[in-house]
Parts: structure tokens; C-alpha cells; sequence
């Protein structure tokens, strides 16, 4: 039986480097599913709603707002 996959990710609001994963259809159905950032700073959270479906949530903490303009200039 074929097995249907998804690539779900998100742009971390602490480092700015996307976090991807490619989970299983299966495994995102079981319920709740969490996609922490390598930074440790945020986490990309996944629920499975009951009718099909799923709720994703991107936490932003105001405790790391975006860098300085300076710092993005290399
Ligand atoms: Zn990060």
C-alpha cells in the first residue's frame, strides 16, 4: 500500500533557518506532532483536527525580535 507523505516546515522566528520534515500522512494523523527548531529557540507544533484536517502553530516570542538591519548586511 502506497504511503502518502508531507513535507511541513516553517522559517524559525529566532534564527531564521526554515525547519523541514517529512512526516507520513500516518504519523501526522496520530494526533499531535512537534518540529523544534535545531536553535532550541522555537518549535513548529501539529495537531490533527478530527474531520480531516490540521491546525499548525508557529509560537513568535516578542523575547527575540528580529535583528538589527546591520546584522543582516554581510
Ligand atoms: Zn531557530
Amino acid at each position: 500500500m502506497e504511503e502518502k507523505r508531507r513535507t511541513i516546515g516553517y522559517v524559525c522566528p529566532s534564527c531564521h533557518q526554515s525547519v523541514a520534515a517529512d512526516r507520513s500522512l500516518f504519523s501526522l494523523s496520530v494526533g499531535h506532532m512537534k518540529l523544534p527548531c535545531p536553535c532550541g529557540k522555537s518549535e513548529f507544533l501539529v495537531d490533527y483536527l478530527e474531520g480531516g484536517g490540521y491546525q499548525f502553530s508557529v509560537p513568535i516570542s516578542s523575547a527575540f525580535p528580529a535583528p538589527p538591519a546591520e546584522r543582516l548586511i554581510r
